[in-house]
């Protein structure tokens, strides 16, 4: 019995590497796998579920022959992603899960979370990111037309990297505080998320005992550390 853990896939049509082996990894890399978690930014931007640039109806078949296959599949919402909704879960057989979200591993919790809502002292972020979680806004942007939708985006896409430019490394990671508090408060000792794109395998301290908070590298900058191979009693970063 193995899961898998990826996030920050960011397929997009510049991708023709990451994209390629991330096709490679649903069809032959999934096989003998009971589930596969997508931590989030699956994809680079997804505009709503009638979003059919390229790559992405590749993928969604993809993902369809996964679960096809009886693998369960579940996926989270990142910052790129975050409209991924009914249309997607319908199309590949994927379920959508809410962030953070608790799993059963082998009679271990485990606590899985994209990790952008635990970047808080990132306060402009944040007040962005309640902004475009807003159910209304959302029903408002994807009643635009597709192009409307793409122009936005791309304003929106601009502003961001101006923004992450002018940021300190620290404040785009995790603050320790939130990390804690979301653990204790889910209480388990185990944490996996990506978003930050600093692989590694991080002890916490939780009220007086060690916890473990697991944090997945991305495919297509470093490219390493990249999966979370998760059997009964033990767990791995890998790259693919
Ligand atoms: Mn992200």
């Amino acid at each position: 019995m193995t899961t898998f853990f990826v996030s920050d896939v960011h397929l997009s049509e510049s991708r023709e590497k990451s994209t390629d082996a991330f096709l490679s990894f649903l069809d032959n890399g999934t096989r003998g796998a009971s589930a596969l978690y997508i931590l989030g930014d699956l994809f680079d931007l997804w505009l709503g579920d009638d979003d059919t640039r390229f790559p992405h109806l590749f993928i969604l078949d993809a993902l369809k022959r996964v679960t096809a296959r009886g693998i369960s599949v579940g996926v989270l919402h990142g910052n790129h992603d975050f409209l991924l909704g009914a249309g997607f879960e319908k199309r590949t057989g994927c379920r959508l899960l809410p962030d953070p979200y608790v799993v059963d591993l082998y009679g271990t919790s485990v606590l899985l979370s994209h990790g952008d809502i635990l970047c808080t002292d990132d306060v402009a972020y944040q007040a962005y990111r309640s902004q475009v979680r807003d159910p209304e806004q959302q029903h408002l942007f994807l009643a635009l037309p597709m192009k409307q939708r793409l122009l936005k985006a791309a304003v929106l896409q601009g502003t961001s990297k101006e923004a992450v430019q002018g940021k300190a490394q620290h404040i785009m990671d995790v603050n320790k505080d939130a990390v804690e508090q979301m653990m204790l408060a889910h209480n388990v000792r185990h944490l996996v998320h990506g978003h930050t794109h600093r692989p590694g395998i991080h002890g916490v301290s939780l009220s007086g005992q060690t916890a473990t908070r697991i944090v997945l590298g991305d495919w297509y900058e470093q490219g390493s550390d990249n999966i979370l191979i998760w059997e009964k009693d033990t767990f791995r970063l890998a790259t693919v």
